[in-house]
């Protein structure tokens, strides 16, 4: 049995390499993209974990079916296509550690997965299904987003989507709040950043953001706002923590730690939010919050994510257990 399912882009994130020496940019090869960042916060805090995807056959594909496989990632439905090159990002950083994106992903293997190639039995046999927008900015991707997301909801499972715009991926904005619109319709647990809120509500404060997310039926919404921490709500309860206090070096994947360590508590809730304390909640996502920014200390998306006693550890000071 696995417990998460995540669909969606696989990809290199060449992380830049801080240097006194202007004339070099140096870069290191990390394994990014959401969906899967998601599950290797997930698969390190012990959650059976399986994505669905597809990279190029070439050695940055294998070293990303090794990355996954390291962190014992089902990747039984991780295609290799013979015929399109793995998605490549450069992040480049700037003096804060905050992140710029160039992608080199012209018919990237990631785009080109299709219906065909969704194994639904695994979608069947999971609890959650994890998706973003990414999978959606072309065709035929898109198609086998739907169809795997459409299928998750027919079998009842729970639906947890954070969209992770990225503009440049996108040929018009419209078309990319279009796909977070549609995302939310079928999510029953979501993560937004601040900007992809404002987007989709047209609000601007993260208060009413929320209160137009809870338009949808979703069990919870969180809302993260990078140096700013968090706001999150339910139907019944309302919260938000500020920063937890980092050493930032490189922000990537902070969202993605957020969400994964969230994904953890609702899994130990009995995965329902319905019901759950306003105590209890508020405790899962302080952790998320600290685990997100734990993330921020080190290099990279997966390298980053903190071990979870680190993480608990935090947790019980802040708490006073
Ligand atoms: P990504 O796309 O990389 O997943 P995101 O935009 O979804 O990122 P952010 O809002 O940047 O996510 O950050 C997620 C969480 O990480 C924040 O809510 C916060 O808990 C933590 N975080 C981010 N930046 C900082 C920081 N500078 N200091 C402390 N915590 C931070």
């Amino acid at each position: 049995m696995i417990d998460v399912v995540a669909l969606g882009e696989l990809l290199i994130d060449f992380t830049q390499i801080r240097s006194n020496d202007d004339s070099v940019r140096r870069f290191e090869q990390n394994p990014g993209g959401a969906p899967a960042n998601v599950l290797a916060v997930l698969s390190k805090f012990g959650v059976k974990c399986a994505f669905i995807g597809k990279v190029g056959n070439d050695v940055f594909g294998e070293f990303l079916r090794k990355q996954l496989l390291d962190l014992s990632i089902d990747c039984r439905n991780l295609v290799s296509d013979p015929n399109h090159n793995t998605t490549l990002a450069f992040v480049t950083l700037d003096d804060k550690g905050d992140r710029s994106f160039s992608f080199y992903r012209n018919h990237g293997a990631d785009t080109c997965l299709s219906e065909e190639e969704i194994n639904l039995e695994l979608i069947k046999n999971s609890k959650v299904f994890h998706f973003g927008t990414l999978s959606m900015t072309h065709e035929p991707s898109l198609s086998a987003t739907l169809k795997a997301v459409e299928y998750a909801k027919s079998c009842g499972k729970v639906i947890s989507f954070d969209p992770n715009y990225r503009a440049l991926l996108w040929d018009n904005v419209d078309n990319a709040i279009s796909a977070m619109k549609s995302g939310l319709e079928y999510a029953n647990i979501a993560k937004l950043s601040l900007e992809e809120a404002q987007m989709v509500t047209g609000k601007t404060l993260p208060e009413d953001c929320l209160r137009e997310l809870l338009k949808y039926d979703l069990g919870i919404v969180a809302i993260t706002m990078g140096p700013q921490g968090c706001v999150y709500a339910t139907d019944k309860y309302m919260g938000s923590f500020p920063e937890y206090p980092a050493n930032v070096v490189d922000t990537t994947g902070a969202g993605d730690t957020f969400w994964g360590t969230l994904i953890f508590g609702f899994l130990n809730n009995g995965a329902d939010f319905d019901g759950i304390s306003e105590e209890r909640l508020s405790e899962i996502v302080l952790m998320a919050n600290i685990a997100a920014a734990m993330s921020t200390e080190k290099k990279g998306a997966i390298p980053s994510i903190p071990d979870f006693a680190r993480v608990r550890a935090a947790f019980e000071e802040i708490n006073g257990k």
